[in-house]
């Protein structure tokens, strides 16, 4: 497997994430079926293996909390069987809302990756930076950027309604 682009410079800090981030926006893919805005994430074990799989919801399940976060982060809870996910990795295609933010640094999360950043509503360093605030006793590592064009690009193709509008339903 060689992750590497000719004309992208090696970026050893996004390079590692890149894999990971593919099947999170796998995820997000699924997402459209139901109308729902595609946004995916995944979980990873200490091992780097995927113990948590999640894409937003809200629409097919009517429910507010549905983010890809929060239901990536409860699958893996379930496969740890605990809540604490300490050496995990949380990888998102949009940067995190502040209640994802919030339930990333409540389940003790090691690290955030994430691809697009959210200027509108993005608590991860955009308009609020709620996992890396001081105050906090617990702050993930954030690793934004990854993917980054690949996961807006999808968000964009949606919002155009030019890629998903006629079909009805994915998988
Ligand atoms: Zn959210």
């Amino acid at each position: 497997m060689n992750e590497a682009v000719p004309d992208q410079p090696h970026d050893p800090v996004r390079d590692p994430w890149r894999a990971p981030m593919r099947a999170a926006l796998e995820e997000a893919a699924r997402a459209p079926g139901t109308g729902d805005v595609p946004v995916g994430a995944v979980v990873l074990g200490p091992d780097g293996s995927v113990i948590g799989r999640g894409r937003n919801e809200r629409e097919a399940t009517g429910d507010p909390t549905g983010h890809a976060e929060v239901l990536a982060i409860r699958e893996a809870a379930r496969a740890v069987g605990e809540w604490r996910l300490s050496g995990c990795t949380l990888v998102v295609t949009l940067e995190p809302c502040t209640m994802c933010a919030g339930a990333i640094v409540l389940s003790r999360l090691e690290r955030v990756v994430y691809g697009a950043a959210d200027e509108k509503a993005g608590a991860a360093g955009s308009l609020w930076d709620v996992i890396r605030d001081r105050r906090l006793n617990h702050r993930p590592e954030v690793i934004e950027g990854v993917l980054a064009e690949e996961c807006s690009d999808l968000l964009t193709r949606f919002f155009r309604g030019t890629d998903f509008g006629a079909r009805p339903t994915i998988r």
